[in-house]
């Protein structure tokens, strides 16, 4: 008989497997099991805060994985039982599979940020998952008066989308500067320096002068307690500052079902084999996505899609008899800074044994001296990126 693969999550990294999975086995038998029917993606989240793409258009339903012939099943894996090769659906299904592709995406430490827990976010959202939150933030966003301020709490450590925060603070600006000119944009970090930070600042000044103020970690942006019901945040030194709308990125972890799994490690996190996403700790299970340690990739959408499309060369080669291929990968990461202003970070990784390495210098960043019309190409191709991977990965 064709053997069964399973993979857990529908988003970036599970949705490209499943489709990949198809195209390279065509008489193979997929499952794909995601609960939400219309996934709304992180990527351009940002977008539709400051203004620029309505919600209708950052969702992605499951139709063309129908249509390729994957079974799609709207549910939760609930538990994971690696020696019984089963999974248990939250509709009371077991599956049993001959592999297992896990990509759940991350989750939040909610014991790691004083006062910031799941009742907290209700009233201050993280919007760090794409969906209701993001519409929370954005009805704050709207309702708040000129003249006010918008904060963000900054997470140090492993997190989802390193320029997320950074693109957040672009976006929130510009539609602040369109609607509410008065207001502020105050960053709180834990950290001293930010992924593509002289770009960023760069356009920051260009576009909204004054407007967006960031705190280093040195300079006491590190938030040490949250205090939703009155917005105020608090930081190592004892300093207060009270929002009009306050949003927190909060410290993360790999999606539950991993430590369920048994997949993840100390971190939290799922450690893996390099050259094939399978997990270091329990065999016929790969995991891909935000959920692994895969530095020095970061936690994309696009190196999620990467990862899943080496995960599945290696199980259809293992499955037929054969060694995996050597695994490359690549990364770009757009930012919108103002509706023409674009930047980027990219990179190109490959597997070296079970570690992941950084080609040498390949990559890099947008040219710090570009002109007006190279920003707006950049914005174009942020855009063309989109519009590729989605259609790659839900078609
Ligand atoms: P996800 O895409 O989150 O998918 C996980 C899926 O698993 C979810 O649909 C979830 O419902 C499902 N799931 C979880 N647990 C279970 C379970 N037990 N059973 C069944 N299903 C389950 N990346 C880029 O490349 N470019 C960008 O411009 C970009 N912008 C971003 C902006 C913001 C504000 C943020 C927050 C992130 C951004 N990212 C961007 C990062 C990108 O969103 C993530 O890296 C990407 O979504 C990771 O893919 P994933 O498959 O690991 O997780």
């Amino acid at each position: 008989a064709s053997a069964h693969v399973v993979v857990v999550g529908g988003g970036f990294g599970g949705a490209t497997a499943a489709r990949y999975l198809r195209r390279l086995n065509p008489e193979m038998k997929i499952t794909l099991i995601e609960p939400a029917t219309s996934f709304v993606t992180c990527p351009f989240s940002n977008l539709y805060l400051g203004g620029l793409r309505d919600w209708a258009s950052i969702g992605h339903g499951f139709d063309g994985l129908r249509a390729a012939g994957i079974n799609v099943i709207h549910a939760t894996a609930e538990q994971i039982d690696g020696a019984a090769r089963r999974v248990i659906l939250s509709d009371g299904q077991s599956l049993d599979y001959d592999r297992l592709i896990l990509s759940p995406g991350i989750d939040f430490r909610w014991d790691a940020l004083a006062g910031y827990d799941e009742a907290a976010a209700e009233i201050v959202p993280h919007a760090w998952k794409a969906g209701p939150q993001t519409q929370a933030l954005k009805a704050q966003l709207e309702a708040m008066e000129d003249g006010g301020l918008f904060v963000m709490s900054i997470t140090d450590g492993a997190f989802r989308c390193p320029p997320g925060p950074y693109e957040r603070a672009s976006m929130v600006a510009h539609y602040l500067k369109t609607h509410k000119p008065r207001s502020k944009v105050l960053l709180l970090d834990s950290k001293d320096t930010f992924s593509k930070q002289a770009l960023f600042q760069q356009g920051w000044e260009a576009l909204y002068g004054g407007m967006i103020e960031w705190v280093s970690l040195t300079n006491d942006g590190q938030v040490l307690r949250v205090d939703a019901a009155a917005r105020e945040v608090e930081t190592t030194f004892g300093t207060r500052h009270r929002a009009d709308v306050l949003n927190v990125v909060p410290p993360q972890k790999a999606g539950w079902i991993a430590e369920r799994a048994g997949v993840t490690d100390q971190t939290g996190w799922v450690p893996v084999k390099g050259n094939t996403f399978e997990s270091m700790l329990v065999p016929d299970i790969h995991v891909v996505g935000d959920a692994t340690i895969a530095a020095p990739m970061p936690k994309s959408g696009f190196c999620a899609n990467a990862q899943a499309k080496v995960a599945v060369a290696a199980i259809s080669a293992d499955l037929a008899g054969r060694a995996p291929p050597p695994a490359s990968f690549a990364n770009t990461c757009y930012s919108l800074i103002g509706p023409d202003w674009g930047i980027s970070v990219a990179g190109v990784y490959a597997a070296d044994g079970d570690a992941i390495i950084e080609i040498p210098d390949s990559g890099g960043v947008s040219p710090i001296d570009a002109d007006a019309h190279f920003r707006k190409a950049e914005a174009e191709y942020g855009a063309g990126w989109y519009a590729s991977i989605t259609a790659d990965i839900w078609g």
